[in-house]
């Protein structure tokens, strides 16, 4: 294997990383070009040939070094992801836990997920059928701000178990967290992660290069660009893309302990999670409940850049804008601010307060289209039944809620709800159990992270078709054979077999 190695610098161009909290520079790296991108991903694809010939065992030996290395240096890894983010320090910890727990669901299942699978040979008894779980090769991994440690892992932990070496390209607002998570993979001994640095037009050139699939996760806007260049090249993808989740609050619900969980399922990380509790859908039965113990719960949040704050940074400043519009956009048309509202140039560049917008209307662009701020939109309608279908009437479907007491009513919306995940009676939860699939339908991406579908993802089945008696003639040879059936004796068979619907199969 090659030493372990990130590409040399082009030195055209380099890209700061600055602080959102007070504009300071936390450190700069070089913007990738094409040529840099190639290289970097034929250095990956010589490295994958041992990796790949190493057992599964083997892998999640590794891969727990890799976890312990990213425990060792937690403190370090957090204080980046806050400095490039702005995010409280609990926020970035937590997400730096969040990476170790899924590596831990990696090394038990992969194992077992990825081993040879003996498969019924259904109809033809006389063959041995097999699936084989080998690797794709090299993955190209383009990752977002929002959580540039996790968001990276999701693919990367399922992509090196898999036998896959990668390459990473962070987001061109916190390269710094994608290099420091390179450097400790590679650190367990074996150069595994390739990290290219640089904008979008870094990630184009990723995608267009010889990468042998692409997991994605970001805006559905870049996910298209992403899908035409792997279009050209056949490259297969897995889009992880954003969402507008809806709690649906059923007649019944525990109101208090529904508006505590929407309020820390939007205001988490600023709202910036793709799987953010952006609407409330309320009856008449629970809507002013709701908003008083919301507002409640919402105006206890401290916002700023104190390291112990509730609420952090927006971490891209110009979104600031998009939000503010948002709201003034759906006050003009009707709806009220019960909370927040206002930005907060006092406390730094970029805050914005946790914000609770009531009497929303489906039809806004503020119960619409992503905000990815901390705007929590209340948005009453009749009954369930409209809840259901305001919430499934949505360009996104990453995941969602229900709230209610009544099991079997709760049941019926979960089984309505048109989403990748729904929690009950809480948030955020399915994409805290990694056992879990993660993904989403509709403009919310295709493919599945997490969970044993997430491990598969990242391996070609490969079908293997053997003899179980060698000795009798290969089937296909019989094909032109003297024992061929005539077409009339194998619809009779047909009629025997399957004429008459069976009692049990
Ligand atoms: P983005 O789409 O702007 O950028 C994501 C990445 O793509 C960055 O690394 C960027 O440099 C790169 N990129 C930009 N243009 C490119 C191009 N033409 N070709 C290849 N790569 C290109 O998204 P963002 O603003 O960084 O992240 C926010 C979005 O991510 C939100 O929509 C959010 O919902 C979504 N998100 C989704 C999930 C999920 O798992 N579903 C998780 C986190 C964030």
């Amino acid at each position: 294997m090659t030493a372990f190695a990130t590409p040399p610098e082009t030195r055209e161009s380099s890209i700061e990383s600055i602080d959102p909290r007070d504009g300071a520079v936390v450190g700069s790296v070089p913007i990738h070009d094409e040529a840099a991108v190639d290289a970097a991903v034929a250095r990956a694809r010589t490295n994958q040939v041992e990796w790949g010939a190493t057992t599964l065992s083997g892998r999640s030996t590794h891969l727990r070094r890799v976890r312990a290395g990213i425990a060792r240096r937690s403190k370090e890894l957090a204080e980046v992801i806050a400095a490039e983010t702005g995010k409280p320090d609990f926020d970035a910890m937590a997400e730096v836990l969040s990476c170790c727990v899924l590596l831990t669901q990696v090394i038990r299942r992969a194992p077992k997920v990825l081993a040879d699978e003996r498969v019924s040979s259904f109809p033809l008894y006389v063959k041995r059928a097999e699936i084989r779980y080998e690797p794709y090769g090299v993955i190209g991994v383009i990752s977002p701000w929002n959580y540039p440690a996790f968001v990276p892992v999701q693919a990367l932990s399922s992509a090196l178990a898999a036998g896959n070496t990668a390459v990473l390209k962070p987001s061109e607002l916190t390269p710094l967290t994608g290099l420091l998570l390179g450097e400790i993979i590679n650190e367990a001994g074996i150069p595994l992660v390739e990290v290219v640095t640089g904008d979008g037009a870094t990630g184009a050139a990723l995608s267009a290069s010889a990468v042998d699939k692409i997991a994605f996760t970001g805006s559905p806007a870049t996910a298209k660009r992403i899908l035409a260049t792997a279009a050209e090249h056949l490259t297969p993808t897995v889009m992880e893309l954003g969402g507008k989740d809806a709690m649906i609050l059923c007649d019944d619900a525990d109101v208090e302990r529904a508006a505590r969980t929407a309020v820390a399922g939007c205001f988490a990380n600023a709202g910036q999670t793709c799987i953010a509790v952006e609407r409330v859908l309320v009856t008449p039965a629970n809507h002013a409940a709701f908003r008083e113990a919301a507002v409640r719960a919402g105006s206890q949040l401290v916002v700023g850049p104190e390291r112990n704050s509730d609420v952090g940074a927006i971490t891209q400043p110009a979104q600031i804008d998009v939000i503010e519009r948002r709201i003034e956009d759906a006050v003009s048309e009707g709806a009220a601010v019960v909370l927040g509202g206002r930005r907060r140039d006092d406390l730094g560049q970029s805050f914005f307060e946790p914000t609770i917008v009531d009497n929303v209307r489906p039809t806004m662009a503020l119960a619409r289209d992503e905000t990815f701020g901390p705007v929590l939109s209340i948005i009453p309608v009749a009954d369930v039944e409209e809840s259901v279908r305001v919430a499934n009437d949505c360009e996104y479907g990453l995941a969602g809620s229900v709230f209610g007491r009544d099991r079997a009513r709760v049941e019926d919306v979960v089984r309505q709800f048109s989403t990748g995940a729904v929690s009950v009676n809480d948030a955020l939860v399915t994409a805290l159990l990694p056992s879990l699939p993660f993904g989403g339908v509709r403009s919310s991406g295709f493919g599945r992270l997490h969970g044993d579908a997430g491990i598969r993802e990242f391996a070609v089945p490969k079908a293997v078709a053997g003899d179980r008696l060698p000795r009798l003639p290969g089937l296909t040879s019989l094909m032109f054979g003297k024992v061929r059936p005539t077409p009339a004796q194998v619809s009779r068979l047909l009629g025997l077999l399957w004429g008459r619907s069976p009692r049990r199969e």
